[in-house]
């Protein structure tokens, strides 16, 4: 690439920056008025009223259809959103290698996942509301803490492999060195899988997915071409540093300890809300918009808090890699050029990063990777 290539990647890059954040804060307003119109304009107490009378007094059933329809009108309400952000703006810069068909295709499977999550999500949180109005949200803490714990553990055996084929990783060069880091630092690998990302995507990625037995390390395919031995092993190493370092269970932790909070607080406003509101009381399925804008709400305040939080633990991860390869120089390497093949803005505004990215940008990832003085390091 010559240098007036990368200088035309870095604009394109920070125009769709600049478009992603557009669409994220048009997504939070359409998100509130879709909310707003289905609770203010009585469309949620009519779906209500409407499915107890034909579905008899029952109310696991209406609730049920309840939940599905608000989740499909909600999906159908925001498609040529999810359509231009998804597949539309990819295609303009080059990213996406996907037909309008199998875009489609991998939405409705998307689309029915996330149907059946809310669907057993909601169901159990109302079934708590009815059954323990005044202790539900401790139970709704414990309940919430089970279920992602069980996603975070069947995604890359049961989730991920809806989108993406996954294969263990067939260069024997890689796996042995990176088993030979695990083995080094005390760590077991259950695996290294390549991550058919190529026949949708130009973009590269690699992760540290599962828990415990599904534990694993994926690598884009994306990421096996144009990348050196010692840069692709940077990547897998600072995988490996977030398997040193807990980074999954941490972050379950703290999404733990803040639905536990989500959830006190919503206890706190939800009874006098849906009382002045003109619903039965929190367990009124009629609520359900004023429910989900509470929670909707509270993760909007925590995201940066969260954001903060993974950024740091990126930065440790890094220094893992740093320390396991003796080297900065691979893991700068690998940055430079993930930013470049994924068209990462090196250097957004400081205040959007605080607030909406879980990743340090590209500038200040290398800059503190240069930084990491060598003598004093140990792998830890
Ligand atoms: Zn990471």
């Amino acid at each position: 690439m010559t240098p007036a290539d990368t200088a035309e990647r870095a604009r394109q890059a920070r125009e769709y920056e600049s478009l992603h954040n557009r669409l994220f804060v048009i997504r939070l307003l359409v998100t509130a008025l879709a909310l707003a119109v289905f609770h203010f304009a009585g469309g949620s107490v009519h779906l209500a009223a409407g499915l107890r009378t034909h579905c008899g007094g029952w109310w696991p059933l209406t609730h049920g259809l309840y939940i599905l329809t608000a989740v499909f009108g909600f999906a159908a309400f925001t498609f040529p959103l999810s359509f231009y952000e998804e597949h539309a703006l990819e295609h303009r810069y080059g990213l996406s290698r996907q037909t309008f068909g199998s875009w489609l295709w991998d939405y409705a499977k998307g689309l029915l996942l996330e149907l059946a999550l809310a669907l057993v999500f909601f169901e159990v949180l109302y079934a708590l509301l009815h059954w323990a109005p005044d202790t539900w949200w401790l139970f709704a803490t414990g309940f919430y803490v089970i279920f992602s714990i069980g996603l975070s553990a069947v995604a890359p055996v049961l989730i991920m492999p809806l989108f993406h084929k996954f294969e263990p990783l067939d260069n024997p060069e890689l796996v042995q060195r990176v088993t030979g880091f695990a083995q080094r630092a005390g760590l077991k690998i259950t695996g290294v899988f390549r991550w058919g990302l190529a026949e949708k995507t130009a973009t590269a990625n690699a992760a540290l997915a599962g828990l415990g037995r599904t534990r694993r390390i994926i690598l884009g395919d994306t990421l096996l071409k144009g990348y050196t031995t010692d840069e692709i092993l940077a990547v897998l190493a600072h995988e490996l540093g977030h398997q040193r370092h807990h980074d999954l269970t941490r972050l379950l932790v703290v999404g733990s300890a803040l639905a536990g909070l989500a959830f006190g607080l919503l206890h706190l406003v939800l009874g006098k809300m849906t009382l002045a509101a003109g619903f039965s009381g929190a367990a009124d399925i009629a609520g359900f918009p004023l429910l989900v804008f509470c929670l909707f709400l509270f993760s909007l305040v925590t995201m940066p808090l969260v954001n903060t939080y993974s950024r740091r633990r990126e930065y440790a991860a890094d220094a893992y890699a740093v320390a396991t390869l003796g080297s900065n120089a691979p893991l700068i390497g690998a940055l430079e050029k993930l930013a470049l093949q994924n068209l990462d803005d090196r250097e957004p505004a400081a205040w959007i990063e605080c607030l909406l990215h879980s990743h340090p940008s590209i500038a200040r990832r290398v800059a503190a990777v240069r930084d990491i003085k060598l003598a004093h390091l140990t792998v830890r």
